[in-house]
């Protein structure tokens, strides 16, 4: 990494940023990587609360873009948990020398691009001022955590906190009376693990979760041979799949199927663990009809789980289509409910009313607490990019150029943002494809226009106005046709409050969206504006 100007500063060292700077070293460039944490890993640092593990397969959840790589890293069960997927991420950064570039301990706090010389000026909290010609945003679209703004937060005089930024040292559940706000992915790991730690747990639920067990188990050496020897031609048939990978799916729509067929799929998806329960059949997200034979098996298998009829109809989820928040697998969670150390408060029945010094007053009563965990989501998508609000050369910002809804050409440039580049962003398939492998198509796209520009003699690109007009009402109509705006899930920012309602990624498919970034670099970049 030189001291002056840089080729490209990639924001981020997660999945997307370790891949980012890794490729372009590759490619001969001079690239910096500012990582706010003293790590990489990205949300992969942060998350690090109890049980925190990944809900899709290990061997889809990686990096496919080294052979050597793939044989050499054994996961050591289905779904790898925070502290595996963390080592392999720092052996990723070692292995390929990329902790190099990175400057760890740097927040980005002001991005500003200079039209004069071209170069996009990045400061960060600490003082620090670097320059390059390209700026990637690697920052992840689950990042920045959604703020809580309970009347009182701050009065409780109890540990407090958050799992979405959860401290690198050992906390001590024994004997204390816990309570856990929030029951997505992360609360439901968390209450799940720490129930058998904690004197008691209170959950405060306010929307139950569709859940199925995740199954995990460690991975046997048969299976990790078949793996390894199969990897390759894995890899090459789940980049030809909607979501990247995660191939759960008969192919066929609900309608299609007798109910015994239905049944068997479903019982099969089941078993096997995990999220498959969602994509089993190929309507389940475009049709009501097909929805509601999926929800009500869910639940039927959530009546299995939950024996107190009390306690089961609240943990049951009703009123939104399965599959419009996102799904969760679990170990355990709902089983938790029947320990005797572990109540349930309905928010629905009784909200939440302000925090006191000694715990969460409710319409129901007062909870009296010695730890609060909040785990209630990011500001996703759009939270990172705004979180620096890259101002371009003419003064607009990225929060002026979104306020009616973030716009983006192919998911990785803005127009009037020229040289700033995007990954796993607003417009592209994000967190509906297979994150490291979104991943390693944005960067090699990035990899691959800086190239070209650079043999053209070009010094710069942006989107044109109109080929993003043109993608996010493509992607806005793909959405509209789904049952996803049904729920106010973070997939369509109804998670905050005020935050513009719109999907935030692009649904056509990953198996597409990788051709149509590719057809955009083979036609020579019709859709942006080069000099
Ligand atoms: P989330 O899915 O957005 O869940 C947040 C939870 O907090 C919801 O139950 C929500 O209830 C509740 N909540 C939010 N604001 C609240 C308020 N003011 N009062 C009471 N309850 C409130 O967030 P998450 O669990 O962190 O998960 C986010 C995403 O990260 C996941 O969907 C997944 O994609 C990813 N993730 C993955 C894993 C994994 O791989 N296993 C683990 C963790 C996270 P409402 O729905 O009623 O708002």
């Amino acid at each position: 990494m030189s001291a002056g100007n840089h080729d490209v500063i990639v924001v981020g060292a997660g999945f997307a940023g370790i891949y980012a700077v890794h490729r372009l070293k590759q490619a001969g460039l001079d690239v910096m990587c500012l990582e706010a944490a003293p790590e990489v890993g990205g949300v992969w640092y942060h998350n690090c609360y109890p049980g925190a593990r990944c809900d899709l397969l290990s061997v889809d959840y990686s990096y496919s873009f080294s052979e050597e790589l793939q044989r050499e890293w054994r996961w050591s069960h289905r779904y790898a948990d925070q502290p595996e997927i963390l080592a392999y991420l720092k052996h990723v950064a070692d292995r390929f020398d990329v902790r190099r570039h990175i400057l760890f301990d740097s927040w980005v706090s002001g991005l500003r691009r200079d039209d004069e010389t071209g170069l996009w000026m990045v400061e960060t909290a600490n003082g620090a001022s670097h320059a390059a010609r390209f700026v990637i945003l690697a920052t992840g679209p689950l990042s920045i955590p959604k703020e809580p703004d309970f009347p009182g937060y701050g009065d409780f005089e109890g540990e407090l906190y958050r799992t979405s930024r959860w401290p690198q040292h050992e906390v001590d559940f024994a004997g204390k009376r816990v309570g856990v706000i929030g029951t997505g992915s992360s609360g439901l790991q968390t209450i799940a693990t720490i129930a058998g730690q904690a004197a008691h747990l209170t959950v405060f639920q306010r929307t139950p979760a569709f859940t199925a067990p995740a199954y995990n188990r460690p991975v046997t050496d048969e299976e990790n041979a078949r793996i390894v020897k199969d990897y390759p031609a894995y890899r090459a048939a789940m980049k030809r799949t909607y979501a990247g990978g995660y191939m759960f799916s008969s192919g066929k729509p609900v309608a299609d199927c007798s109910e015994e067929e239905r049944r068997e799929i479903l019982d099969r998806y089941y078993a096997e663990g995990g999220i498959g329960y969602v994509s089993a059949f190929t309507d389940v997200l475009f049709n009501e009809e097909a929805n509601d034979v999926v929800a009500d098996y869910l639940r039927e298998k959530i009546a299995t789980r939950v024996k107190d009829p009390v306690l089961r109809e609240k943990l049951t989820p009703r009123g939104f289509p399965i599959g419009s928040r996102r799904p969760c697998i679990d170990t355990d969670y709902l089983e938790t409910f029947e320990r005797d150390n572990v109540s349930l408060v309905d928010l629905r029945e009784t909200p939440l009313v302000r925090f006191t010094a000694s715990g969460i007053e409710t319409t129901g009563g007062h909870h009296d607490l010695d730890m609060v965990i909040v785990a209630i989501g990011f500001d996703a998508g759009t939270g990172a990019a705004l979180a620096i609000d890259p101002v371009n050369g003419g003064g607009l910002s990225l929060s002026q150029a979104w306020a009616d809804g973030p716009q983006t050409y192919l998911g990785m440039n803005v127009a009037g943002f020229p040289n700033l580049f995007l990954m796993n962003s607003p417009g592209g398939t994000s967190v509906f494809g297979n994150m490291p492998v979104v991943s390693e198509f944005e960067g090699d796209w990035i990899a691959q226009c800086i190239a070209w520009l650079d043999a053209q003699g070009k010094t710069g690109i942006e989107a044109r106005p109109e080929a993003q007009e043109a993608w996010t009402r493509e992607l806005h109509a793909i959405s509209e046709n789904t049952l996803l705006m049904k729920a106010p899930s973070w997939y369509s920012g109804g998670n905050i409050p005020g935050k513009k309602r719109g999907i935030l990624a692009y649904l056509g498919g990953f198996d597409v969206y990788q051709d149509r970034g590719q057809g955009e670099a083979d036609a020579g970049y019709p859709g942006f504006v080069t000099c």
